[in-house]
């Protein structure tokens, strides 16, 4: 076994903890197992215990430190500022390195570096979202650009997501923006890299899409994904230095469209609830943008569930959480769903891909199993395209 480096400091392991407890209650996975080492508080006992050498890092403690979908709400709720982040990713990298990455995390981090994302199938293939569309989209093939569209891994290669960046990119063309698709040269944002501990992989990631960004002399990049906007916004900078180049997430560039008057939008009558991503809402701090495009909906009656902005509950999605352990991320997304429904939302929206994916799923699952009439999952994306006037 490699020497064994100091994971984080005890200053910041434990120090700043009071073990008052108060992050439990806050927090999904806690929630859903009541088990002491799920909570943040556990965590950090956890993490301070590797680092003191009482505690040994094996596969049953790696588990603990991959079940958190690093959704930030502890962070909100403590009184102490203790940062659960960087001490997860701190212990995360330490298990990396020691060659303690859960199996299917193994998998994952393999495909990141080997193909440049997540699916691990070739990376030409970015655009097969494309070629199913009526038009296909005036972005693909251009080498220069204002706007860069930064695609993302999940709507790029699972089909159930394909219609996110369609609608994206039919709204982008009906409003005239001058925007062009990487294809081939988008890599993983590094996000996931990160996430499992490998912060130096994902830096070469990171450096490898500037480079392609800049080359194409883009002013503003916009994501439709939260984690690659809070990668691009907040990681990026941090580890790049400063990029030079405008980030908006698709929400805040819809927001803008929508007052220039490029797009203009169909009645809809239909109670809306919105679900805030944590790496949009929690780590980015953008709560309005969304909710001011839908609110922009002629009809639209948009209704706020329990736990909402930067108390929203988590979809599980997070965090790497499914590929270390599907049916947890499950539960979690039953949860939400269920919130949904309690204030008889007839849709619920998000603004990412994998809140979508999660959540799409969990609601099924409930009306198969009869708890609860039908209930519409999709993105603002996907909803603005539906009631966008086209002609
Ligand atoms: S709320 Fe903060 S100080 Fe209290 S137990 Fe949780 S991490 Fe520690
Ligand atoms: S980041 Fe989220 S899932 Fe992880 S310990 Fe904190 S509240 Fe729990």
């Amino acid at each position: 076994m490699m020497e064994k480096k100091p994971i984080v400091t005890l200053d910041e392991a434990y120090r700043r903890c009071l073990r008052c407890g108060l992050c439990d209650a806050s927090c999904p996975v806690y929630r859903e197992s009541l088990i002491e080492s799920d909570s943040p508080r556990g965590r950090v006992a956890l993490i301070k215990a590797l680092a003191e050498d009482s505690l040994e890092p094996t596969p049953r403690y790696a588990d603990r430190i991959y079940r958190c979908t690093l959704c930030a709400a502890c962070g909100e709720i403590c009184p102490s500022g203790v940062e659960m982040e960087t001490l997860l990713l701190g212990a995360r990298k330490e298990l990396a390195e020691q060659g303690l990455l859960a199996p299917a995390t193994q998998r994952l981090a393999d495909s990141l570096l080997t193909a440049h994302n997540i699916s691990g199938e070739s990376n030409v293939r970015r655009l097969i979202w494309t070629e199913n569309m009526e038009r296909p989209p005036s972005g693909v093939g251009r080498e220069r650009a204002e706007i860069a569209y930064f695609v993302g891994c999940v709507s790029s290669f699972f089909p159930q997501s394909y219609s996110i960046p369609q609608a994206l990119a039919h709204i982008m063309d009906v409003a005239g923006a001058d925007y062009a698709l990487l294809g081939r040269e988008e890599w993983c944002c590094g996000y996931p890299l990160l996430a499992s501990g490998m912060a130096e992989q994902a830096t070469e990631t990171m450096a490898h899409n500037v480079a392609r960004v800049k080359a194409m002399g883009v002013q503003t990049l916009i994501t439709s994904c939260p984690s690659c906007y809070y990668m691009w916004r907040t990681e990026y900078p941090e580890h790049l230095g400063e990029l030079g180049i405008r980030v908006l997430h698709a929400t805040e560039w819809l927001d803008e469209a929508l007052a220039a008057g490029q797009i203009r939008l169909r009645p809809l009558a239909e109670r809306v609830t919105y679900h805030d991503p944590c790496d949009l809402g929690r780590k980015s701090g953008l709560y309005e943008p969304p909710r001011r495009v839908l609110q922009q909906v002629p009809g639209l009656e948009l209704v706020e569930m329990a736990e909402h902005h930067a108390n929203a509950l988590c979809c599980g999605g997070g965090g790497n959480l499914e590929s270390h352990d599907a049916a947890l991320t499950t539960a979690l997304a039953a949860r939400r769903v269920a919130q949904a429904r309690e204030v008889d939302a007839q849709w619920l929206v998000s603004a990412c891909q994998q809140c979508k994916r999660t959540l799409a799923s969990a609601g099924r699952r409930q009306s198969k199993g009869g708890a609860g009439g039908r209930l519409r999952v999709l993105d603002v994306v996907e909803l603005i395209e539906r009631q966008m006037e086209t002609e």
